[in-house]
């Protein structure tokens, strides 16, 4: 004969097992649910203000120029991808990194303008 405990969160009536030991008030399932721990995550995300968030999409974006770049030696690449992570790290004023970005992007400017030469 199984005993039934009326959860205090979700307010049915489970069995025994169903709870951790004899002294829970709250179902095993009322507990743990892996949901709310993304629900929370995606909260913390929520954090970021909307241009943040369009900086890090931007930036992600600027990494795969760069990336194809490094690999084609495609002076275009390099110049779209470091303005897309210029931009992101201008949002986040990360003022070392834009320096770093400005220099690559003047840099691969004047490559690219003097192989049109
Ligand atoms: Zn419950």
């Amino acid at each position: 004969m199984t005993k039934k405990r009326k959860c205090n969160v979700c307010g049915q009536k489970r069995p025994d097992w169903m709870y951790k030991h004899s002294k829970k008030k709250t179902c095993q399932q009322c507990e743990f649910k892996w949901y709310q721990r993304l629900l929370r995550l995606l909260v913390q995300n929520r954090k970021l203000t909307r241009w943040e968030r369009f900086g890090m999409r931007i930036g992600y974006m600027g990494v795969g120029f760069l990336i194809a770049g490094q690999w084609t030696v495609n002076p275009l690449l390099f110049i779209a991808g470091f303005i897309c992570v210029l931009i992101q790290v201008s949002i986040r004023r990360q003022w070392n990194l834009v320096i770093l970005q400005l220099n690559g992007l003047i840099a691969w400017t004047i490559h690219f303008l003097e192989s049109l030469k």
